[in-house]
């Protein structure tokens, strides 16, 4: 069956298709987005929805985070979208972790960054576990969305703006200006293919040059005392290991080697704390980084304990009751994000580090309009 052409079609929506149709959007073109599923679910609605710009370096990735938490800021509200709460604590425990914090400040990133020294940090979020925290590095760059409505309110907002949806169609096959999905052929100028952790079904040879393998996360939602407010999202000592705008600084390679005397389960894991907070007052607690070509979707008991414990170190709040526990994939890569012109007139786009929500707007503004984000 052949459908009408339109000048762009998108592969995916997750939050990469749906940055791109949105995109597309704004160039005034016609866009039909085609999804496998019902609704989106895969990592853009399994994550955090914490649009981070602070720790993603100096280079490309920040640049792309500080352009897509803006367009989020102008988007988040047409669609009806609540942000949830803003800005990011960097709360260090260790000696080392305050050096590595305070390196990151005299950088062209942390010009914007304010140290909080423990009596300001106190008046700033009462309830975090104090007599473990030598001060926080505030960001106010942060922004959270609840990604599991978010993205379902971003389709249904881009519709409304004239994207055409075509879900539970898999697509099998991309040529220049066609898309096969079982008997259906969908026309379009320019294609751009946004398959998220699905790295074997299209174009895996573009993929396996990346070195792209998958990794899964542990994740869960936990809901504090009545009335627990955190504030703004909160990451920890091991966050600063992990991210590349910290893990680059002079001083992380003295944080890393205490952390693998004090924590040696947690980096095995790759767990680092990053903790945020829903409306209903629940907070998302994660994560953990596990590699391989293939993940079991077995969550690990002893994984969920010791981010709960490093959850328990900072934050202090007593009793606690998990809800929900989940896992995720994203594509993971030797470089943060890739477009590739596979065919005439058809890209492959991922974020291949984690950083889609923070950064896919931008990359999809690079990817059709051909400039890098500055
Ligand atoms: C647990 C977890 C926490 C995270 N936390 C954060 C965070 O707080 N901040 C942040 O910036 N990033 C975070 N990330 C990363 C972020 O979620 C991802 O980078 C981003 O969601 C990737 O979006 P995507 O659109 O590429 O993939 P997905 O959301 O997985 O979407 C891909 C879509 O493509 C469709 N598809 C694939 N193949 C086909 C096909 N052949 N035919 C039709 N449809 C197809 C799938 O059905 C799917 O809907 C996190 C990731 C995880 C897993």
């Amino acid at each position: 069956m052949e459908t009408t052409k339109t000048d762009l079609l998108v592969v995916g929506s997750g939050i990469v298709g749906l940055a791109c149709a949105y995109a597309g959007l704004r160039q005034g073109l016609t866009v039909q987005v085609i999804d496998r599923d019902p609704f989106c679910v895969g990592a853009s609605i399994r994550n955090f929805g914490f649009v981070t710009v602070t720790g993603q370096g100096s280079g490309a990735t920040w640049r792309r985070a500080r352009r897509s938490r803006d367009i989020w800021a102008t988007v988040a509200p047409l669609a009806g979208i609540p942000i949830e709460h803003t800005g990011l604590l960097l709360l260090a425990q260790r000696q080392q972790a305050e050096s590595v914090l305070q390196e990151l400040l005299l950088t062209e990133e942390g010009e914007q960054l304010e140290w909080l020294a423990p009596t300001q940090l106190q008046e700033r979020a009462p309830h975090l576990a104090h007599a473990h925290i030598r001060g926080a590095l505030y960001s106010p760059h942060e922004l959270r969305i609840e990604a599991r409505h978010t993205i379902e309110r971003l389709r249904q907002w881009l519709a409304t703006q004239g994207v055409q949806f075509r879900m539970e169609q898999t697509v099998h096959q991309v040529a220049t200006g066609r898309v096969v999905c079982g008997a259906s052929v969908y026309r379009a100028e320019r294609v751009v293919v946004c398959p998220g952790p699905d790295i074997r079904s299209l174009f895996p040879d573009v993929f396996a040059r990346y070195q792209t393998q998958q990794c899964q996360l542990q994740m869960l939602r936990v809901r504090p005392p009545q009335g627990y407010q955190l504030g703004s999202g909160v990451m920890s000592d091991l966050s600063l290991v992990r991210y590349r705008g910290y893990r680059e600084l002079p001083g992380s390679q003295m944080l890393e080697d205490r952390l693998r005397l004090e924590c040696p389960s947690e980096l095995h894991h790759g767990i680092h704390l990053i903790v945020v907070q829903s409306a209903d007052g629940s907070l998302v607690v994660g994560d953990s980084h596990h590699y391989g070509a293939a993940m079991p979707p077995f969550a690990s008991a002893q994984v969920d304990t010791l981010i709960l414990a490093e959850m328990q170190r900072l934050l202090c709040l007593g009793s606690y009751q998990v809800e929900e526990r989940w896992t995720g994939i994203y594509p993971s890569g030797n470089t943060d994000a890739f477009i590739e012109t596979v065919l005439p007139g058809v890209q492959l786009m991922s974020v291949t580090s984690g950083t889609g929500m923070s950064t896919a707007f931008a990359l999809a503004e690079e990817c059709l309009t051909g400039k890098e984000t500055i």
